[in-house]
């Protein structure tokens, strides 16, 4: 933090401010760390790291802490300050950023923009005040909660329950689901809950950014689960006891909405600042730079794979060397897109892994889902560190569904 009077104190090395503590923003923390030569910030809104991938496995069983990491954890044997603050505006010309109270601004010579996209209702009727979220662990929790008040319910439970978005996210969750049902029932003696899952896509196939082979056997995979699969189909509107699609309606009360997601609305309130491109992504240049000493990174800069973990942590690696570079006067090379290894679970000891063209199916994609696992901890944090969460997220299923029948008991009790 500055104020006006330590603007004018001279600096000895430059400052590099990150903003936000996400893939992109803690990896170029981390990496800029091993050079003494930075004084570095990071700023983010959260105090945890949101290991995004693991958020379906939350949401179904798993524990908060495979998914919300302490953000001082994380960062811990590195150099990198942490503030906790939301940054809501930028002056390029000064070379600051102000805090959302107005007051606080923060000075940098070079600044990190990985601020992450947000969830995209795209305007539809009902979907943001009804419908259940996958974009923070909270998010993943509530809905957790309401699934297992649901099944607990002796009073009209609603057993119809709903994903929309064929994309990764909603298959991993579509199909992680059936078996955490049928978990919670089998640990509390519930039999005879004739429960359905759906999940609505409105392409016309699931997981469109794959080839039509790798959507084909996971709509098999995802049919053999017992999940009623619904392509072409757009959502209209959601109600209190319905999901509308075009021509048919379902009735439910547990929607899960996994099919939006657009660019921080940081850069529509500096858009004077920053050039958006067609599909609302920040236009960046060949070192990604959004404007001079500003790069923006991960899902809001316009690349070819943004929107993904792999690459805003490229861009974080690839912007840490270009400050180092560009401060030391050498040859700056443009950033080259790297096409990105697609892994994804679809029910218990079962994934796909694509890359390419070329696909693996069953156990063995499980297999190397779990190591990208471990390589995505690995990339935000110390390996030991990283092992650690990695060891501890696989034997929390059981303990889990402990903690929302605890936690639903205590909710329960706090209403009375
Ligand atoms: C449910 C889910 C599952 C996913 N699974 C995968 C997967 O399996 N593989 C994969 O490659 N990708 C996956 N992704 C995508 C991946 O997580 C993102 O592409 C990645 O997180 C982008 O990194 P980022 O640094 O741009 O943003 P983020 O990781 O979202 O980080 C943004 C950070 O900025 C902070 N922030 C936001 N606004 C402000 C502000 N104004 N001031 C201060 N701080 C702020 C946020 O709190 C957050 O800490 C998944 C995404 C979701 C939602």
């Amino acid at each position: 933090m500055i104020t006006p009077d330590m603007a004018t104190i001279p600096r000895t090395i430059p400052t590099v401010l990150i903003i936000g503590g996400g893939f992109g923003g803690v990896r170029a923390a981390s990496q800029l760390s091993r050079h003494s030569d930075f004084d570095i910030t990071l700023i983010s809104n959260l105090s945890t790291f949101a290991y995004y991938p693991q958020f379906y496995h939350s949401a179904t069983g798993g524990s908060r802490s495979e998914s919300a990491l302490p953000l001082t954890d994380v960062l811990d044997g590195t150099r990198v300050k942490l503030i906790k603050d939301v940054i809501v505006a930028i002056d390029p010309q000064a070379h600051t950023v102000t805090s959302i109270d107005g007051v606080t601004s923060y000075h940098y010579d070079e600044l990190v923009m990985a601020l992450g996209a947000v969830t995209n209702y795209f305007g539809i009727a009902g979907l943001k005040e009804f419908s259940y979220g996958i974009k923070s662990i909270e998010d993943a929790e509530e809905f957790k909660l309401h699934i297992h008040s649901q099944l607990m319910s002796e009073h009209k439970p609603d057993l119809n329950y709903v994903v929309v978005g064929g994309g990764p996210t909603g298959v991993e969750l579509a199909a992680s689901l059936g078996a955490y049902l049928n978990r919670t029932m089998a640990q509390h003696n519930i039999g005879g809950r004739d429960y359905q899952i759906e999940l609505v896509e409105a392409a016309p196939r699931l997981l469109p950014r794959s080839s039509e082979a790798v959507s084909a056997r996971v709509q098999r995979k995802l049919e053999s689960l017992g999940v009623k699969v619904i392509t072409g189909a757009q959502v209209k509107a959601e109600t209190a006891a319905a999901l509308e699609l075009e021509g048919q309606s379902i009735a439910t009360r547990t929607v899960v909405w996994t099919a939006g997601t657009s660019v921080n609305p940081f850069y529509y309130a500096n858009g004077t600042h920053f050039q958006l491109a067609k599909g609302g992504r920040v236009m960046v240049s060949s070192h990604l730079e959004a404007g001079d000493h500003v790069y923006v990174i991960g899902d809001n800069a316009s690349t070819p794979y943004s929107g993904l973990a792999q690459t805003a942590v490229r861009d974080a690696d690839y912007v840490a060397g270009d400050i180092v570079r560009s401060r030391s006067g050498r040859d700056r090379p443009a950033y080259r897109p790297v096409a990105p290894v697609s892994v994804f679970p679809v029910g218990e000891y079962w994934a796909v892994a694509e890359w390419r063209g070329y696909h693996v199916y069953g156990f063995i994609g499980y297999i190397l889902r779990r190591l990208a696992d471990l390589a995505g901890y690995a990339d935000i944090e110390r390996w030991s560190q990283a092992v650690r969460v990695w060891l501890q997220d696989s034997r929390q299923e059981n303990e889990c569904t402990i903690c929302a029948s605890a936690a639903l008991g205590a909710e329960e009790a706090s209403v009375q």
